[in-house]
């Protein structure tokens, strides 16, 4: 199969049983490796709808420039989908995003503005003021813009649906905007499943839960804030985790599946064992998201400690 572009093989990404991990489990875990997608993370499959979808309602054109807050994974694909198009991207992030991160982003040519500290709130004002002032600028704004769960609806639902056949008793995904729960929580529901939606978030910054926002070592979840896109109606059962159980979980994926993954992987993954622990979950199958690639901490905590 010859594809047009990169952007072309977002999605479709695999199912893989974690039958090491889950030994002697009740439950059966299936993690969906968002990692495959072509630029490490689950949100290549957002950073192109998100591009698309503006250029299908008319207000991005050739030429224009697009703006966005991020320091994470939608930064990266919309990176690689702007290169593509060759729309000049800038983006806002605070000044202690990981090293890769902001080479990897100047390697894909995107233009980057460091804020103070390490919350998203001076970098979405000074986002928020650049649109303003350069002519023929836009922000598409993942947060609250509507495309964000309806690619999920539309892809990573179907995908997950498909490659069950349709028997999955529990879905667990860590939020941060909240696209991919609620784009697939809702179509799995739809579909007159009985399915149990389980949403985790960080111990120290578990905002859904009705805790206060606070800092944690889960790069791309606990935002500290429930963003508009987020059906909360659809989550059945919140899980915290702390910074040290999903440290480990992450390590113990890579040492015992071979899954080289994220900080939030190992979180959600956390969640999905302790849910798969259960007696209730006997021949059971939970699906768990694995959001993004390993390869995105070389500098960070997750690596320095491992020994
Ligand atoms: N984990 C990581 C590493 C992420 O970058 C993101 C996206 N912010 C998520 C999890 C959560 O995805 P969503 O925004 O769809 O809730």
């Amino acid at each position: 199969m010859i594809f047009p572009d990169l952007a072309a093989t977002v999605g479709n990404t695999p199912m893989v049983e974690l039958a090491r991990m889950t030994a002697g489990l009740p439950g059966r875990v299936l993690a969906k490796l968002e990692m495959r997608n072509p630029c490490g993370s689950v949100k290549d499959r957002v950073a192109v709808a998100l591009i698309e979808d503006a250029e299908r309602r008319g207000v991005l054109r050739p030429g224009m420039t697009l703006i966005e807050a991020t320091g994470g994974n939608t930064g990266i694909g919309l990176a690689f989908a702007a290169a593509i198009r060759q729309y000049r991207l800038i983006l806002t992030m605070p000044e202690t995003m990981s090293a890769e991160r902001v080479a990897l982003l100047r390697h894909l040519r995107a233009e980057i503005v460091l804020t103070p500290g390490i919350l998203m709130t001076d970098a979405v004002a000074r986002a928020d003021a650049l649109v303003r002032e350069i002519p023929q600028a836009i922000q598409l704004d993942q947060f609250r813009n509507p495309a964000n769960p309806e690619i999920h609806r539309r892809t990573t639902a179907v995908e997950i649906w498909e490659d069950t056949g349709g028997e999955i008793d529990v879905f667990i995904s860590a939020f941060g905007t909240g696209g991919t729960i609620t784009g697939v929580g809702e179509v799995l529901k739809r579909r007159g499943l009985n399915v149990h939606i389980v949403a985790v978030e960080p111990a120290t910054s578990a905002v859904l839960s009705g805790g206060p926002a606070g800092q944690h070592s889960m790069p791309g979840i606990g935002v500290g804030f429930i963003a508009e896109v987020f059906n909360r109606a659809i989550v059945d059962e919140i899980i915290t985790v702390t910074d040290e159980d999903a440290f480990a979980r992450t390590r113990e994926l890579a040492r015992k599946e071979g899954i080289v993954a994220g900080v939030s992987s190992g979180a959600a993954l956390h969640a999905a064992l302790a849910v798969a622990s259960r007696g209730e979950m006997a021949g059971k199958t939970i699906v768990v998201i694995l959001p993004d690639t390993g390869e995105r901490y070389i500098t960070a905590a997750l690596f320095q400690q491992s020994t």
